[in-house]
C-alpha cells in the first residue's frame, strides 16, 4: 500500500499564482506528497519562483505568464503541456481590487474588466484547455480557489471581487456536472480571510478587527490549511468530492 505522504507521486500539477501566499504553500505541500508542481508566476516574481523551487529541492518546473493578458492562459497551458501530461490544474492566481461606486466610469469599468480577466476569464480559459487535455489523457482534476466572498455577497468597496468568485464557483459546478463522466473532476475551495499579502493589504487599510470580527474562531486561516486541503482533493482516492465547494472560513459562513 502506498504511504499517504507519497499519494501524489508522479502527478504533474499546474499551480497558478504559485509565488503568492496560498500558492507557495500549495506547491510545498504537493511536493512533500510526491507531486511535480508546475510553478506559475506572473510578471515580476521570477526571484520568488526560484526561491520556491529551491525550497522544494528543485522538484518542479517554473512557468511564466501574465494572466491579465488574453493570451496569457493559453501560453501557460502550452508551456505546461510541452513536456508531457498534466494531471491537475489549480487555478489559484487572483487579485482583489477596491473601487467605489462613486469612481469615474472609466476607472470603474477598468477595475471590473481586470478583476474578471485575472480571477475568472484566465481560470475559465485554463479550464477549457485542461478539460480537452484531460479527456485525451485519461482524466484529470481541477481545483478552483474561489472565496467566501463569492458565496455570501461582498463588501461595498470590492464588488468586482465577489462577483468574479461567484462566477468561478458556478463554473466549477458546471464542469463537475458536465465532464466527470469523461474523467474530469472539479472542486472549488472557498476560504474566508487567509494570512497572505492579500489579507495584509486589507488590514493595512481597514484594520485587523474588520477582518476577523465575524470569524467565530477569531483568526484568519493559515495558507498551509488551504494547501493541505488541495493535496487531499487531488488524492486519487478522493473521487466523490467532485462538484463540492469546500468552505474554509472559521465558521463565518455556514450553509
Ligand atoms: P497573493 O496576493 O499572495 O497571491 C496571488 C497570486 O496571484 C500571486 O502569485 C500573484 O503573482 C498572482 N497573480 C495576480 N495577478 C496575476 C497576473 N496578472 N498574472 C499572473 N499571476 C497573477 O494572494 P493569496 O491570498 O495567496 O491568494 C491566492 C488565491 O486565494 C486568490 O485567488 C485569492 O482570491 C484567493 N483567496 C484569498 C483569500 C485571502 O484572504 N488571502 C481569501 C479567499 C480567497
Amino acid at each position: 500500500m502506498k504511504s499517504v505522504t507519497a499519494s501524489l507521486e508522479g502527478q504533474r500539477v499546474l499551480v497558478t499564482g504559485a509565488t503568492g501566499g496560498i500558492g507557495a504553500a500549495i506547491v510545498e505541500c504537493l511536493a512533500a506528497e510526491g507531486a511535480w508542481p508546475l510553478i506559475h508566476y506572473g510578471r515580476d516574481r521570477a526571484a520568488a519562483a526560484e526561491a520556491l523551487l529551491a525550497r522544494v529541492s528543485g522538484q518542479g518546473s517554473i512557468l511564466q505568464a501574465d494572466l491579465a493578458s488574453a493570451d496569457g492562459p493559453y501560453s501557460l497551458w502550452r508551456q505546461a503541456t510541452e513536456s508531457g501530461r498534466v494531471h491537475a490544474l489549480v487555478n489559484n492566481a487572483g487579485i482583489r481590487s477596491e473601487v467605489s461606486v462613486e469612481a469615474e466610469p472609466a476607472l470603474w469599468r477598468a477595475t471590473w474588466m481586470r478583476e474578471f480577466q485575472v480571477n475568472f476569464f484566465a481560470a475559465a480559459d485554463l479550464c477549457k484547455q485542461a478539460i480537452q487535455h484531460f479527456r485525451a489523457q485519461g482524466g484529470g482534476r481541477i481545483v478552483n480557489m474561489a472565496s467566501r466572498a463569492g458565496q455570501r455577497g461582498y463588501a461595498a468597496e470590492a464588488l468586482p471581487y465577489g462577483a468574479t468568485k461567484a462566477a468561478l464557483l458556478n463554473l466549477t459546478k458546471s464542469i463537475a456536472v458536465s465532464f466527470a463522466r469523461e474523467g474530469v473532476f472539479a472542486v472549488a475551495i472557498a476560504p474566508g480571510w487567509v494570512r497572505t499579502d492579500m489579507a495584509e493589504a486589507f488590514i493595512a487599510s481597514h484594520g485587523k478587527a474588520a477582518a476577523v470580527a465575524d470569524i467565530p474562531i477569531g483568526e484568519m486561516a493559515e495558507p498551509s490549511e488551504l494547501a493541505e486541503l488541495v493535496a487531499f482533493v487531488l488524492r486519487p482516492s478522493q473521487l466523490s468530492l467532485n462538484g463540492a465547494t469546500l468552505d474554509v472560513n472559521g465558521g463565518s459562513y455556514i450553509r
